[in-house]
């Protein structure tokens, strides 16, 4: 995968428009330059047009299509319902599958398609409309009900029309614009080459953001009212380090845009340099520079970048991506292929951490999921999935370089929980005669408070911590870390933030275990020489910056780092310590630093 930047895309014209510049908050690193998509997922617009007869088959495949990913998506839903909500309320849901499977309702659609060469979104907007019609004529409150649940199975099937159909229509170079994006569209979009994300939502550790900083995809989020000035295909700028977006930029900044973007390609060259060399410092303090993974397709990509390992594999991509959790054979080669390309390197499997801002569909939200049934309390709810998915990496670790994580562990019972099911299914493979690294390690991610305070209890069950500065951050400061109102107190050197590393890497190092970061934190630069003198083992990165990392391990001792930690958990406020560490990394990396947000 390479830097996704657009250095070598042809000129565009400017369209005598005014130039307008919006600020946001810059999520994923990059600048490109393109026309804007904008993407509107939450109204459902449905426009007429009349197609061709030769593209009524065309038409209707895309309607079947549709209809069967909203029926794959009531399952889903459905099935989750039963068990949270119980079986009286999970019938509305069946509800929905009856209306969306009506025969009669199917047929009146399909004829319209065919008879009046009405496009599909139009002629199912029409026939749930009649129908809707014709129960308000009987009107009383179940009817009342039942044509909100027309409504309900309208959107979810119209979006799912629009949503095929879009697929088709971005084509490359595009920028795209949207209230708020969910980990599954970002992904979804990245396929199309798309060169940018811009939305009025979200924040800098909202997974969507996370997912294109591994797409490596320059994001800004956060842009507030963006969405009432462009249009579809509006030349636009984003610099996705200072969180800028420009609408119909002026000939001057589109000049500076094309040099900065060679600037930042003379840079990645140079740092390419460090590709072979150990992340150490200058007195011989050795870290393990490892990245942070979703995809198979970004293995290549963080070989070439030089990583030690994968330090944090999100698994949960898998079901993501696929909107239900993949069987234990499919895992297994997902599994096995990671671990075999990356060999003898280790990489860490995180099981699924599903919940918070990772599930699909709105529907099946809880009033408070971040701090709902996500992560680890999900999968021991789930013996089925959980079991499945521990085989899978267990078959796949004969080779000895896996190890596995547990998210979300909030104390000693759940990491307990885990660790013994973990057990229960070695046991059940052994039974099985079935081989896997009977040395496997395994590790629990420090990211909920409590974790922190009994770290030293936890550090006895476990082979090694990897802290989850994301949610740790939110969960310490009550800032939630998708919300864009609240963004400026989501602060990594808060003095709460800091103290709180300090203390799990003291814990780990008291009870002889390693530890690492794989939050985003391990991957601001600024954060660097801190948490190298507090005394990390490892840091896990997104695979973009890994160079840049490393450059600045290299560049310091481990005693001055040392010193750096000191004055910065002496500090009093997260402005303080910004106010001199980012003087002081500019003056000694000016030209990392160039194109840097401060
Ligand atoms: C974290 O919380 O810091 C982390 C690495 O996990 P995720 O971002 O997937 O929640
Ligand atoms: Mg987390």
């Amino acid at each position: 995968m390479e830097r996704n930047n657009n250095a070598t895309a042809p000129a565009v014209p400017t369209n005598g428009k005014n130039e307008k510049i919006f600020r946001g908050v810059a999520a994923a690193p990059g600048i490109s330059f393109g026309l804007a998509y904008v993407y509107n997922q939450r109204e459902v617009v449905v426009r007429r047009t009349n197609i061709a007869s030769e593209d009524i088959e065309d038409e209707l495949r895309i309607y079947r299509q549709a209809l069967e990913r909203s029926e794959q998506e009531l399952q889903k839903i459905y099935t989750l319902a039963k068990e949270k909500l119980g079986e009286t309320l999970a019938e509305i849901f069946q509800g929905h599958l009856m209306m969306l499977n009506d025969p009669v309702l199917k047929e009146a659609i399909e004829n319209r398609v065919r008879d009046k060469l009405n496009n599909v979104e139009y002629a199912v907007a029409s026939e749930f409309e009649k129908y809707a019609g014709q129960l308000r004529d009987n009107a009383n409150d179940f009817m009342y009900e039942r044509i909100q649940d027309l409504e309900d199975v309208k959107n979810r099937l119209l979006r799912n029309l629009q949503r095929r159909r879009l697929t088709g229509t971005i084509e490359g170079g595009r920028i795209i614009f949207s209230r708020r994006l969910t980990p599954a569209d970002t992904v979804l979009f990245s396929r199309y080459n798309v060169l940018g994300y811009v939305t009025e939502t979200g924040g800098m550790t909202s997974h969507a953001a996370i997912i294109s900083r591994s797409l490596n995809i320059p994001a800004v989020v956060a842009v507030q009212g963006i969405l009432n000035e462009v249009h579809d295909g509006d030349l636009v700028i984003i610099d996705g380090y200072k969180g800028l977006v420009y609408l119909n930029p002026s000939e001057s900044h589109l000049a500076e845009c094309r040099k900065k973007i060679a600037e930042i390609e003379n840079v990645t060259r140079k740092l390419e340099a460090l590709r072979d060399l150990r992340c150490e410092t200058t007195d011989g303090r050795v870290i393990e520079l490892a990245a942070n993974a979703e995809f198979v397709e970004e293995l290549e990509y963080i070989q070439q970048q030089g990583a030690d390992g994968i330090g944090l594999y999100r698994t949960e991509h898998l079901y993501l991506l696929r909107e239900e959790f993949p069987s234990e054979e499919e895992q297994f080669l997902v599994y096995h292929e990671i671990a075999e390309n990356m060999y003898p390197r280790p990489v860490i499997f995180r099981v699924f951490d599903i919940g918070g801002d990772k599930v699909l569909d709105s529907s099946a939200r809880e009033g408070n999921p971040f701090m709902g049934w996500r992560g680890i309390r999900l999968l021991l709810d789930q013996p089925d999935i959980f079991r499945a998915q521990l085989r899978a990496i267990l078959r796949a670790s004969q080779g000895g370089n896996v190890k596995i994580m547990f998210p979300m562990i909030s104390g000693l019972v759940v990491l307990k929980a885990a660790i013994d099911f973990l057990d229960g299914v070695k046991d059940e493979l052994r039974r099985e005669g079935v081989p896997f690294d009977e040395e496997i390690k395994v590790g629990a991610m420090i990211e909920v408070p409590s974790a922190v305070l009994v770290a030293d209890i936890l550090a006895r069950e476990v082979d090694f911590f990897s802290i989850g500065t994301n949610d740790l951050i939110q969960y310490l400061l009550a800032v939630d870390r998708g919300n864009e109102l609240i963004s400026e107190l989501y602060q990594e050197f808060h003095p709460a933030v800091l103290h709180a590393i300090r203390m799990v890497i003291e814990s780990a190092h008291r009870n002889d275990i390693w530890v690492g970061l794989c939050g985003e934190m391990a991957g601001n630069p600024y954060a660097t020489p801190l948490l190298l003198g507090m005394g990390i083992d490892e840091f896990s990165v997104i695979p973009s910056v890994l160079p840049e990392i490393k450059h600045i391990v290299r560049s310091f001792s481990f005693e001055e780092a040392k010193a750096l930690a000191q004055r910065a958990l002496a500090s009093k406020t997260h402005e303080e310590v910004k106010d001199w560490i980012i003087p002081l990394m500019h003056e000694r990396f000016p030209e990392f630093f160039t194109t840097t947000l401060t």
